[in-house]
């Protein structure tokens, strides 16, 4: 008999273009009256408008978030909220945004409510990530599960064209390890092939025209979808590789997942073949990795590690790490195929499979 455990990860979804507005009834149906709210530097505008929305309910604004959550940025946006006595938390932004909140009710414990403007799917999971002296440590903590997520896709209608793709092929990539996750369950298969499905339909109407506000939407969609997936069952090779090269060598998250995805994939396709058949059917391709690097090639992502800052003599090193902690995979980790896929992903060569 098939067994599994489902361990459902449950927040209030609400989705739609211009649900920003509800943000206002969403904080008082929480009990929060002083609210810290979260944005990186560059669109402390969007926080702004958030605060405009939520009137003297509104106590401060900390626009400081930073990729991969420094701690020294967690601890000054901590003080912050001490200061102003909040009550709770609106993120708005991507994953690191997301990322500060979750560092903030860690220690706290407060509420977050979660307006996501990329596709990373943080706000969807109880994962959090702290990184101190240049190493970034990651856990599982429910207080850190988002309460409420307001998915509105007229914030991602300005995402620019390579972060769009890059992002979009991040959460496909929480999709495409869940479904051979040694602890996946029939519930998680569903939204991994569902939120497949409406990315990679979403992609090139994307790159054909950034402001396609169905394409936008069906892309949040399914970033919610694969969120959810990554969520609740554990990540395999591709994940670790993406984590430990981008942290030692400060490489872009999105774009690290994108270069990496058709290969990781093409490691693991003979250990894994029903979900190479299930990612192949819901990308409408013949195969899995290579039509997951069509799939970006032809939407103008960057595809070799070297175009987006790693160095041909790093290689070596990423392996190492790759090979450093042992995870559950479905192809047990060899060092020689490893040092090919590095290879292969350092120069953006199309996999064959
Ligand atoms: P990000 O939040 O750093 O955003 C990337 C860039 O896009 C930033 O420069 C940001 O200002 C810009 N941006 C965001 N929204 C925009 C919009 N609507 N229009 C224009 N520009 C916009 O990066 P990300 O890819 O969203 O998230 C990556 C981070 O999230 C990493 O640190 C990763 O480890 C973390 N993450 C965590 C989880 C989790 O479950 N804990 C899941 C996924 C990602």
């Amino acid at each position: 008999m098939y067994a599994f455990t489902y361990p459902a990860n449950s927040a209030r979804v609400i989705f739609g273009d211009g649900s920003l507005s509800r943000v206002a009834e969403e904080i008082e149906r929480l009990g929060c009256s002083r609210v810290l709210v979260l944005s990186t530097p560059g669109h402390r505008a969007h926080a702004e408008r958030v605060a405009g929305l939520l009137g003297p309910t509104a106590s401060g604004i900390f626009d400081g978030a930073a990729m991969h959550v420094p701690i020294e940025t967690a601890q000054a946006a901590r003080a912050e909220a001490r200061r102003l006595n909040s009550d709770g938390v609106v993120a708005i932004g991507g994953g690191s945004t997301t990322g500060l909140a979750k560092a903030i009710a860690l220690e706290l414990g407060l509420p977050i409510v979660a307006v996501p403007t990329t596709y990373a799917g943080s706000e969807a999971t109880p994962i959090y990530g702290l990184t101190e002296g240049g190493v970034k440590r990651t856990g599982r903590d429910p207080r850190v599960l988002p309460k409420t997520i307001l998915y509105d896709s007229s914030l991602t209608l300005e995402l620019p064209p390579g972060l769009s793709i890059a992002s979009a092929m991040n959460a496909i990539a929480h999709a495409v390890e869940g479904l051979y996750a040694a602890d996946r369950n029939p519930i998680t298969d569903l939204l991994a092939v569902e939120g497949i499905r409406a990315i990679a339909s979403a992609i090139p109407r994307i790159a054909t025209n950034l402001r396609d506000r169905d394409a936008r939407s069906d892309c949040l969609y399914g970033a919610w979808f694969c969120g959810t997936v990554l969520g609740s069952v554990g990540m395999a090779l591709h994940h670790k590789l993406c984590h430990a090269i981008g942290g030692a060598f400060g490489l872009p998250h999105a774009e690290t997942h994108t270069c990496l995805l058709p290969h990781t994939l093409a490691y693991n396709a003979s250990c894994a073949p029903s979900a190479m058949v299930s990612i192949a059917r819901a990308i409408r391709r013949p195969a899995a990795a290579s039509g997951l690097h069509d799939l970006a090639y032809e939407s103008g992502a960057a595809l070799a590690l070297r175009d987006i800052g790693l160095r041909e003599d790093q290689i070596d090193s990423a392996v190492d790490l790759a090979m450093a902690s042992p995870y559950p995979n479905p192809r047990p980790l060899e060092r020689e195929a490893l040092q090919r896929l590095m290879v292969n992903a350092w120069a953006g060569e199309r996999p064959s499979g």
